[in-house]
């Protein structure tokens, strides 16, 4: 499938099968907000748990935390959200399109990634088992090329957005002739910064309401709980706490589905350190959480790191876990070591004491930051588009199939009655009636089983059971396996424990 095919197929195969919405779509929809159907909401409920039994059950020093989305005005003046959560924005004149001035730089440099591809492609036919990548990429005059200015590129647009040069910004964009992607022209007005929170007001009459925003990261409800969790779970340190939970942002540009939602939700961590200890953290969460991925099997190649060149105005380092989506490599997660900035401002803006009494160190300080934040939304696309696959089969026909990890998949098992009679039916409503305290399960006695087990496949389906004539005299099914289509004859009472063995996340975790 062709990228661009394969990203349309996803966003069309997600609303066939009830996996995602566009928000309010009887009105025409909403931009950048969407409902999840009745799968997704089971998708997206699996990776939401996978992710919090491997931070928070397999961690003895992490624990979990439910902030309210609506926090105190002051709480975004200490963070530096007021000030400084702009995103650089550019109009084309011609075209009066909106765009992210840094995503118009970056996607240039995708361009230059791809030719980098090509060639080692190319290199690769030419040379066969010969090929050596490593050695292609440090030696070949083209290809070292692309990369050196693609990344005196980056470091060009880092350096001038920390320093808000954005008369530079606009240069740069100049400089490399970055054309409108509708209009194709290049008649675009200076840059800007554009701040991304949305506002809301709380109370009842219009003298007395207070300004809000609807939080634009939930890492701020874990720091100024820090010390109400510190003290009630005595926790020491290093610790961390996570949550999972709305955030919103009024993105400039949103236009890849879900991958970029003006509401989303985050799943994060912070985990507080001794200072100075903060980069060995650092170095071990960015291992922990690819691992963490690495366990889903998605394709190890699927991922790569990125370092960051521009910093936030909180982090001392910081890198992306990026994924292979079908628009290309962009980020997934981010791992920020976040210093001691958003405790001690914190500290600073309530005027009370959040520090932490080290009794090893017999002294007290404003612990230092590390934190692995990822949304919830674009590893959803992530596991979803990489599953979703069309096959040709040995007999030449094609079937299209979801190979979502068993663990995250909606519906465990279906079953599906041979026929509509001979009390097959019932025998199949036994079978569900007692796995359905274990696994969600589903029934389908409709269509002939091949189109039955099509339907499934579809759907991420891991394993359906057919009850045919055969059972009512020996208690046996047959359970298909979705990935490879084999098809086992086994005991009803064995039917558990070789569910169970595929979808439990003992299986799964085991791997992070
Ligand atoms: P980007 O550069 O793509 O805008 P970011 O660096 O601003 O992302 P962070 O503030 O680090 O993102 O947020 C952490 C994670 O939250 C991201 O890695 C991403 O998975 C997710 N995320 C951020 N913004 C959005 C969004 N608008 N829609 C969906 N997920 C998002």
């Amino acid at each position: 499938m062709a990228d661009q095919n394969k990203f349309k197929k996803v966003i069309a195969h997600a609303k066939e099968y009830g996996y995602i919405f566009q928000s309010s779509e009887i009105y025409d929809g909403l931009s950048a907000v969407y409902d999840y159907g009745q799968n997704g909401v089971e998708l997206k409920k699996n990776i939401r748990e996978f992710w919090w039994q491997a931070m928070v059950q397999m961690n003895e020093n992490i624990v979990g935390l439910d902030a309210a989305i609506f926090m105190h005005p002051t709480t975004w003046k200490a963070s530096g959200h007021v000030d400084a959560f702009n995103d650089p924005l550019i109009d084309n004149k011609d075209s009066k399109k909106r765009y992210r001035a840094d995503v118009l730089i970056e996607d240039y440099v995708a361009k230059l990634e791809a030719k980098i591809e090509k060639e080692v492609k190319k290199a690769a036919k030419r040379f066969g088992d010969a090929f050596d990548k490593a050695e292609f990429l440090a030696t070949n005059g083209r290809v070292k090329q692309y990369k050196e200015k693609g990344d005196a590129i980056l470091k060009r647009m880092g350096k001038s957005l920390e320093n808000e040069d954005l008369a530079d910004v606009k240069a740069l964009i100049e400089e490399l002739e970055i054309a409108c992607p509708l209009s194709g022209s290049r008649n675009w007005t200076d840059v800007k910064q554009f701040n991304l929170m949305f506002g809301t007001k709380l109370g009842a009459s219009a003298e007395s309401a207070m300004d809000l925003y609807l939080r634009p990261e939930t890492a701020q409800g874990i720091f100024v709980n820090f010390l109400n969790v510190q003290k009630s779970g005595r926790m020491k340190i290093p610790f961390g706490i996570a949550q999972t939970g709305k955030a919103f942002r009024n993105e400039i540009v949103a236009r890849q589905f879900i991958f970029r939602m003006r509401e989303f939700e985050q799943m994060e961590m912070q985990f507080f350190v001794r200072p100075g200890e903060e980069l060995k953290w650092y170095e071990s969460w960015k291992e922990k959480r690819l691992k963490w991925h690495l366990a889903l099997g998605l394709g190890a190649d699927n991922y790569r790191f990125h370092d960051h060149d521009k910093l936030a105005h909180y982090a001392n380092a910081a890198a992306d876990i990026e994924f292979k989506f079908p628009f290309g490599f962009k980020e997934l997660e981010g791992i920020h070591s976040r210093t001691n900035f958003d405790l001690s401002s914190h500290q600073k803006f309530s005027g009370k004491k959040v520090q932490y009494f080290d009794h090893e160190l017999g002294e007290s300080y404003v612990p230092y930051v590390v934190e692995t934040s990822i949304g919830l939304d674009r590893m959803f696309l992530a596991v979803f588009s990489n599953a979703l696959q069309d096959e040709t089969l040995e007999d030449g026909s094609t079937r299209t199939v979801l190979k979502l990890p068993a663990v995250l998949a909606p519906v465990k098992a279906a079953v599906l009655p041979l026929v509509k009679k001979d009390g097959l039916p019932e025998v199949a409503r036994k079978i569900i009636a007692d796995l359905k305290f274990d696994f969600t399960m589903a029934y389908d006695e409709k269509d002939a089983i091949g189109r039955r087990y099509r339907r499934q496949d579809a759907n991420g389906t891991p394993f359906c059971i057919t009850v045919d004539h055969d059972t009512l005299n020996d208690n046996t099914v047959t359970i298909r396996h979705r990935d490879t289509m084999q098809q086992d004859r086994v005991k009803i009472t064995d039917l558990k424990a070789l569910i169970s063995e595929k979808v439990a996340l003992r299986y799964w975790l085991e791997k992070c």
